[in-house]
Order: C-alpha cells, then sequence, then structure tokens
C-alpha cells in the first residue's frame, strides 16, 4: 500500500531542501561588486559572485532616512514643479509647419498627462533622445502611498539605457534587497488534513526563492529598494528640464488634428496645449485611456495608483475608497478582492540580516513585509472584503482603529484572530513599531490585459498603470512602467516624419503587450492563489504537489522578468 505521509514529506524535502535554487546554501558570496556579471547563458544551476550583505552603518541609516525625508519634504512642496506660468512655453503654440519632417531643430513634441513612475521616466527617455517634453500632473503635490517600491533587476537596466546619471543616483540611494532570502511563510500552525503531510509550525517557510542569480544570470544588476518620493526627486533633478512637470493641471480631453497634424490637449483649468503626440501616463483611473477606449465618463476620477496624486488626508482617502467603486465600473477595472493597509516603519527588524522579503500566509489574508533600507520596514496587510470598505472614526475610546483591527486580525496570542489561528509574532512586531496616522489604505484593482483595445489610437498611446495595471505581489508595476517609457521613446525616436508617429506607437504595443500580458496575469493568479494557499496545503497530496510546483516554477518567473530584452 502507498504510504501517503512518506510520499508527501518526500516530495516536500525534496522541495526545501535540494531545490538547486534556495538561497542559503548556495549563494558563492565572493565580491561586493555587481559589476562583475558574467555569461547569461549560464545554465540555471551554475551559481554566480553576488554582492554580500553586512549590516547598515548608523552613518547609512541616518543617510537613507534623511534623503527620505528631504524628499518628502520636496514631493509635498512639488519641488521642480511648481514654477510660475510663462506666456511662452512651447506647447502653448501649435508648430508653424505641425506635419513635418523631425529634424534636431524641429523635434518630436510629446505631452504627458500624470507625472508619477510611468510619466517621470518616459519624459526623462524622450528628453534623452532629443524630443520637447512636457508633464501634465493633475495634483497639487505628491502623496505617496506605502513607502518604498523594489526597482528590479530589469526596471534598472532600463534606466541605465535611458539616462546613466538617473541611474546611478537610484543605485546609490536604493538598499540591495536581493541579497537575502525572499519567499513565503505560513503564518500560523497548520499541516495537511489528518496528519497525511507534514506538519508546520507558524513562521515555517513554505518556499523560498532567491532574486539574485536569476539577475546576475541575466546580467543585469541587483533589485534594490528606494524611497517612492527619492525616485521622483532623482528623475526630476537629473532626467528632464527645469519646469517639465506643471502641477494641478488635469486634462480633459483631447483632439486629433490629422495624421502628422499632432493634437490639441484640453486641461480642465481651461489652458491648451499642442503637441504631436500625447502619452497617457495618468494611473489605472486614466482620463485619456477613457477617451482613447470610448469609456463611460465615470471611469475616471481623481484618484491614482501609485507613487503620485495619492490622498492627502485621511478623509479624501475615504473618498477615494467610495469613488473607485463607481469608477471600476465604468472603467472595466477589476477589485481584486483585497484591501491592503501599508506602512513603513522606522525599525531594525528582528530578521533584517537573513530575510529581505516575506508574505506570512493565513485565510483570507496575508501580511507582506520588506526591508525598506535605512533599519525601517515596510508592511502591507491584506485582507479579503468586498470593496468600498472604510474604518472607524478615531473616539476617545478607540483613538486607533486601524492598529487595532490589524492587532486582532492578524492576533499572535491565544484566543488567535477570528478564525482561531495564533499567528507568528512578525506582523506584531511591525505593528507595534507603527503609529496610526502612517497607516494608509486603499482597496487594490487591477484589469485584464487590453489585448482588443489596445494602447494606441492616431497619435496617443497610455503606458504604466494606465495601460497595465496589476497586482503589487511580483512588484512589477513600476518596473514595466519603467520598461514602457523606455520603449516608447526608442520607437519615437525612429520617427522621420509626424506621419510616422501612428506606426511607431502601434509598433510599441506591439513589443510590450506579449511579456505584460504575462506579468500581469502572473500577478493576478500569484494574488488569487496566496490566499487560498492556506486551504490548498490541507489537502494530502495537492497542498505538498502544489508547493513543490510553486517552488521549482520560481527560478523560471523570475528568469522570466529579468531579461535585458523588452
Ligand atoms: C501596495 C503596492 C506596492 C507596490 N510595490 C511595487 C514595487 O515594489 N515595485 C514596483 O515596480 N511597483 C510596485 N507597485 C506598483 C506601482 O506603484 C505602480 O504600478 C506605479 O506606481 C504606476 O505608476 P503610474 O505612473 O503608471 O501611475 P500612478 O502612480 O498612478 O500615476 C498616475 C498619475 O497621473 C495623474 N493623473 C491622473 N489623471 C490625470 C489627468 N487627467 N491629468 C493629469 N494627471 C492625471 C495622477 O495624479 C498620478 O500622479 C506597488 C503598488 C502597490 C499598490
Amino acid at each position: 500500500m502507498v504510504n501517503y505521509t512518506e510520499y508527501a514529506l518526500a516530495v516536500l524535502a525534496f522541495t526545501s531542501g535540494t531545490s538547486a535554487f534556495s538561497i542559503g546554501p548556495n549563494v558563492n558570496v565572493k565580491s561586493t561588486s555587481t559589476s562583475t556579471i558574467r555569461s547569461s547563458a549560464l545554465s540555471m544551476s551554475s551559481v554566480l559572485d553576488a554582492p554580500v550583505r553586512s549590516p547598515e552603518s548608523a552613518e547609512r541609516v541616518a543617510e537613507v532616512r534623511d534623503r527620505f525625508k528631504a524628499a518628502a519634504r520636496d514631493a509635498a512642496a512639488a519641488k521642480g514643479c511648481a514654477s510660475p506660468d510663462q506666456t511662452d512655453e512651447w506647447w502653448r503654440t501649435p508648430e508653424d509647419q505641425t506635419n513635418r519632417e523631425v529634424t534636431e531643430d524641429r523635434p518630436l513634441r510629446v505631452i504627458i498627462t500624470g507625472g508619477g513612475v510611468a510619466g517621470l521616466v518616459t519624459a526623462a527617455a524622450c528628453h534623452a533622445k532629443g524630443m520637447k517634453v512636457a508633464i501634465f500632473e493633475q495634483a497639487s503635490q505628491y502623496a505617496p502611498y506605502g513607502g518604498p517600491i523594489q526597482i528590479q533587476s530589469n526596471a534598472l537596466r532600463a534606466l541605465e539605457r535611458i539616462n546613466k546619471d538617473v541611474y546611478d543616483e537610484i543605485r546609490k540611494a536604493g538598499t540591495v534587497t536581493a541579497d537575502r532570502v525572499s519567499g513565503l511563510k505560513i503564518g500560523y500552525k497548520k499541516g495537511v488534513f489528518m496528519n497525511l503531510g507534514r506538519q508546520y509550525e507558524k513562521g515555517d517557510w513554505l518556499v523560498k526563492f532567491d532574486t539574485l542569480q536569476p539577475a546576475l544570470r541575466a546580467g543585469l544588476p541587483a533589485t534594490v529598494v528606494v524611497d517612492r518620493p527619492v525616485i521622483q526627486q532623482i528623475l526630476i533633478n537629473n532626467g528632464i528640464p527645469d519646469g517639465t512637470v506643471r502641477i494641478k493641471s488635469r486634462i480633459k480631453n483631447y483632439e486629433e488634428l490629422g495624421q502628422g497634424d499632432g493634437l490639441k490637449i484640453n486641461l480642465e483649468d481651461g489652458t491648451t496645449a499642442y503637441a504631436d503626440v500625447l502619452v497617457g501616463a495618468d494611473g489605472i483611473w486614466s482620463s485619456v485611456r477613457r477617451q482613447m477606449h470610448g469609456l463611460d465618463q465615470a471611469a475616471d476620477g481623481v484618484a491614482a495608483s501609485g507613487a503620485a496624486g495619492g490622498a492627502l488626508t485621511e478623509g479624501e482617502a475615504r473618498k477615494m475608497t467610495k469613488d473607485n467603486v463607481l469608477m471600476a465600473a465604468g472603467a472595466n477595472r477589476r477589485f481584486s478582492g483585497f484591501t491592503c493597509y501599508a506602512a513603513l516603519s522606522e525599525h531594525r527588524a528582528s530578521n533584517i540580516e537573513e530575510v529581505s522579503y516575506q508574505i506570512l500566509l493565513g485565510k483570507d489574508k496575508y501580511f507582506v513585509s520588506t526591508d525598506g533600507g535605512g533599519e525601517r520596514q515596510q508592511w502591507f496587510a491584506l485582507i479579503r472584503e468586498p470593496a468600498g470598505g472604510v474604518d472607524l472614526e478615531a473616539t476617545p475610546d478607540n483613538p486607533n482603529p486601524k492598529l487595532r483591527r490589524l492587532l486582532e486580525e492578524f492576533n499572535n496570542e491565544e484566543p488567535g484572530d477570528q478564525n482561531g489561528d495564533v499567528w507568528d509574532d512578525f506582523a506584531h512586531e511591525l505593528f507595534r513599531a507603527t503609529k496610526e496616522e502612517d497607516i494608509k489604505r486603499r482597496d487594490l484593482y487591477d484589469g485584464a490585459p487590453l489585448l482588443a483595445q489596445g494602447w494606441n489610437k492616431g497619435q496617443v498611446a497610455i503606458c504604466g498603470d494606465a495601460a497595465h495595471p496589476m497586482m503589487p505581489n511580483l512588484g512589477q508595476g513600476g518596473c514595466q512602467a519603467t520598461e514602457d517609457g523606455y520603449r516608447l521613446a526608442e520607437e519615437l525616436s525612429t520617427v522621420k516624419h509626424t506621419k510616422d508617429i501612428e506606426g511607431a506607437l502601434s509598433t510599441y504595443y506591439k513589443k510590450r503587450i506579449p511579456r505584460t500580458t504575462i506579468i500581469q496575469i502572473m500577478a493576478q493568479l500569484g494574488s488569487d492563489l496566496l490566499v487560498d494557499f492556506d486551504k490548498m496545503m490541507t489537502i494530502p497530496l495537492v497542498g505538498p504537489f502544489f508547493l513543490t510546483m510553486t517552488q521549482l516554477s520560481m527560478p523560471f518567473i523570475l528568469a522570466f522578468l529579468y531579461t535585458p530584452e523588452f
């Protein structure tokens, strides 16, 4: 008779112990430089020299924290984006000859809506190719949501190709996260039904992955984590000319003036602008996409998915949560099923030297934490519930409603959470180091790949979250936006006559859509599976098999993400 328990244990032992890709013992640590990169054709099992993690010095901690605070102050003051209006900006009047040869003296004129990652990178890439660029951003100041983001190896390569100064500054400001373990842990004691498989204690690793070797194998630099305001500051200071970003400039609509004749762009404040190309980098609720795809008026509103234009106050955040429910229906965007609490805590985590990124899995919720650099931890608590929910208002009896909810949802003491599960201590460690006012909440939306509708029409294209909003599990939303910016500028730089713009935008879409479609689907699937991991694990044979497949597939997923071809 087959002993299922032994079989399942053997499969699991194989998964966790002998995988050629688990990070710990296999990383051959010799060099602190990521520039010692060898052939990308090496086999998946070979191990390349890797950067060594050494604890951050007190000076480095102070540098990272101070830089973040200074950049956040700049962002709040919209430094570099709030120059008074002149009357002679190039975009105020059309070119004398709109339908024309594109030359060094008469370069392409590109207007970008949205000054988030996608808009800023696209502007930097177009500027580097000699085009005239302007960004219209609706917000009056930048209001980041959820702390730093991972600029992964693929996006670093795109930045390096766009502008070496930007790339160098980002790497200098960033903290390498690829030099430690990442993976999935079980949040609480859990095992296969009736002991027919391995039984896990809370906090046990289920899957580990190494993000470093796939990057080195592809000849790419190691992933870093950087504060969003710092990324914006670097792009504004090093990537684009002064005065490129105009804030409080919400685009209402645009008019095509004919093939090769450019566009007239109308702002909400009554301003009119003229350009050869319009790029909608205006996030998940994109106004440009709404017009391009003929969507409902309700599809479009004042809300952002990522770096910029987020809620400035708790009141605004509550309003956005309600507005988003209506906008999602009009915009054909999908509510992911999760609300997400996020914060950055100034705290030296107990696991800092070993772990850079981990997910604690549970029933209908999971807790993600990542090193944010400067002895800070960034965390996200994702909880499955209907869209549009808001927290209780603070009262004298309950001054910290968000924290209170989170401490209960991830309770680490008996009687545990509402399901009776007693959680690993790590979530509580970070909650206890976080102030109520630093916790931001947002429902997460994504969307299906735009295979039928496309990303371009006439002299208009979209990029970033406007084109491919995705769940944050893979940390690739901003990275794909960065690749988009690079590719868009490459294709536009081939345009010799304004009549060729449409063709160049179409090539941009065709080159980007296969890759972003796969990544959007992986991010969505990953998110849906994470929350059911807990159920799946308990099924004899299926659970261990599922874990094995997850472990084995990770190197291939990372090899797909970390490519210099985009
Ligand atoms: C919790 C979480 C964690 C994440 N972690 C990572 C990570 O580690 N790595 C990563 O790469 N990505 C990550 N992402 C994804 C990333 O944040 C987004 O993909 C990225 O910020 C999208 O940038 P964007 O510029 O396309 O859109 P946005 O940042 O949403 O910017 C759009 C901008 O357009 C403006 N705008 C909107 N409408 C108009 C209009 N009509 N006129 C003018 N301006 C307008 C908005 O104000 C906004 O500033 C994460 C996302 C979340 C939610």
